[in-house]
């Protein structure tokens, strides 16, 4: 779809329930080249619906001479590798904080990081073995992001008829970024900022970055007022109201902080409990996948934190099992 003259939405498919497909922007630069903002999804099917979408505006994946990629989820960075196979010479461009991230955390049994997190957080060993597992996120492709640019908050980019500039925007992932056009005032999102869906704001499994939603609410604010004719986000649809969406979602955030609150009356829960005793818009808690009970701890505890940073609840780490929290 043609957002404006040489400016391109392409639907590539990632079929979950709640997101069916990501969104990239190809910008023509006129002189035969494209800048891509997010691939897809590492599959041979959605790479070829992003070769499709790049040949009915008539370029290949030949012609991508810059992928600058919004952070480093599957969804965003999958096709990377694939692309690589048909082009060698496109620069890729992303946060250097998220690159300090992502070379920071090579080489490790996720999975077996993942069950101790949720376990140290509540979770028996018999949830974590009988909870279904995410086919789909299984076998997902990790494309090596070695041979990334880096680029910080503010830095700007001329492209053809496009001035970019990069808005480091943590909170979805630590080292987020949008990107601003600053000639039409259109901002790409990424994952930041939805036009329906809360992004998810969680932890790490590290606890790299318990202040997650401190950042993320500081990111909503920092966008707030930017002069903005068209948000493209990478799901969902693009929308206009820039400052109505981020001050709904900052009000999503105070509520749930106050459900969360709510959660607790006298003893003290692990994130597991308050996660099953809060409402989630995607369904039933003890229905989700694991990678969506993942999700779903991981944001829990995004707020819990944000309430203890509050002085609202105490985090207890030392001498349990488990970490547990309490009213103060
Ligand atoms: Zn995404």
């Amino acid at each position: 779809m043609q957002v404006i003259n040489g400016l391109h939405q392409i639907k590539t498919s990632m079929i979950r329930p709640h997101l069916p497909y990501v969104m990239s922007y190809a910008f023509e630069d006129k002189n035969g080249g494209v800048t891509l903002f997010d691939t897809g999804f590492g599959t041979d099917n959605a790479t070829l619906e992003l070769e499709n979408g790049l040949n009915e505006i008539g370029y290949s994946l030949d012609s991508i001479n810059n992928i600058i990629i919004s952070h480093a989820h599957p969804d965003h960075i999958g096709m990377i590798d694939r692309i690589r196979k048909k082009n060698k010479h496109f620069n890729l461009i992303m946060s250097s904080v998220e690159y300090g991230w992502v070379n920071s955390r090579k080489s490790r049994n996720w999975q077996e990081i993942g069950n101790a997190w949720l376990s140290k957080h509540g979770m028996s060993a018999d949830e974590i073995a009988n909870s279904q597992q995410d086919s789909q996120w299984k076998n997902i492709e990790w494309p090596s992001l070695q041979d990334a640019e880096v680029v910080n908050d503010a830095d700007t980019m001329e492209y053809g008829p496009w001035s970019f500039e990069f808005i480091h925007t943590p909170g979805h992932t630590i080292g987020h970024i949008c990107l601003y056009e600053r000639n039409n005032k259109f901002l790409l999102t990424g994952d930041h900022i939805l036009p329906h869906i809360s992004p998810n704001v969680s932890v790490d499994f590290e606890g790299k970055n318990s202040d997650a939603l401190i950042k993320y609410m500081g990111s909503l604010k920092k966008v707030l007022n930017f002069e903005t004719k068209l948000v493209l986000p990478a799901h969902e649809f693009a929308f206009k109201n820039l400052s109505e969406r981020v001050n709904e979602l900052l009000q999503h955030h105070e509520d749930r902080l106050k459900e969360h609150i709510h959660s607790f009356s006298s003893k003290p829960m692990t994130a597991v409990e308050v996660a099953r005793e809060v409402s989630w818009n995607t369904g039933n808690f003890n229905n989700f996948n694991l990678m969506m009970k993942r999700s779903a701890i991981g944001e829990t505890v995004a707020h819990l934190e944000l309430l203890v940073a509050n002085n609202q609840l105490v985090k207890i780490n030392g001498g349990h099992k488990e970490v547990i929290w309490n009213l103060t």
